[in-house]
């Protein structure tokens, strides 16, 4: 297309951030030389257009053909969000991370490095939680970093949702005070009726079972919340 080229400099795409336009080939499209994020930060000229549409994300070297057996990992995708959300500034969530100085450890910037984390194995076994920053200024690192359900992690988000219960709409807080729910059995309740969508009388009446973790910061058994096939979920 003629007219002047979109100006990329500075941006960053999946791994390759944009330092200046060389020109144009012969149909018209815009070169640039781009530098990768991978740890040979290999510079090298591209088409813009497909960095943009993801046909290339990043140098394509070493380091990238030794990552591709990992790529398949379960938290593979976890892990890259967080190098998108820190680092690519023209990913959707880099305003609310990467803009606000938001960044990832030097040890997790490798994929390999992140799984060290004493959270991961319990993470494997319940891909449903979250990675949660305690301090929200801070970046991702062990110290900064927990697992929670994602209920907590939306805190602010649906606790105004309400419930029909005994001729009411009444948000979960709600229920739980009309029915007497002990403060503490309050968050298994929310969660099974927001995360697993057990109906409201289930999800009051059910007892708590045996095996309560306690490895995490929220006191709900993880494995306890699916429904006991003795119960009849609508
Ligand atoms: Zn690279």
């Amino acid at each position: 297309m003629p007219g002047k080229p979109e100006d990329l400099t500075g941006k960053t795409i999946y791994d390759l951030t944009f330092i200046k336009c060389v020109g144009v080939d012969k149909w018209k499209r815009a070169l640039w030389k781009v530098v990768c994020s991978c740890p040979d930060k290999t510079t090298l000229v591209v088409i813009a257009k497909n960095v943009k549409t993801g046909d290339r994300k990043n140098c394509g070297g070493n380091f990238h053909n030794s990552m591709k057996g990992l790529t398949t990992h379960p938290l593979y995708d976890r892990w890259k969000l967080l190098m998108r959300r820190c680092y690519e500034t023209t990913f959707s969530g880099y305003k609310k991370y990467g803009a606000k100085g938001i960044t990832v450890c030097p040890e997790w910037k490798t994929f390999e490095g992140f799984l060290t984390w004493k959270e991961i194995p319990y993470l494997l076994k319940n891909l449903i939680l979250q990675i949660d920053r305690r301090n929200n200024s801070k970046g991702y690192s062990p110290d900064n970093c927990r697992l929670v359900t994602s209920v907590i992690n939306n805190n602010n988000r649906g606790n105004n949702h309400k419930y029909h219960w005994k001729e009411h709409m009444l948000t979960l807080r709600q229920i739980a005070e009309m029915e007497n729910l002990p403060p503490e059995a309050f968050e298994r309740f929310r969660i099974r009726v927001v995360l697993y969508k057990w109906n409201i009388e289930n999800a009051l009446k059910t007892p708590k079972m045996k095996n309560q973790h306690t490895k995490f910061d929220i006191k709900i058994d993880i494995d306890d919340s699916s429904p006991p096939s003795s119960i009849s979920i609508n």
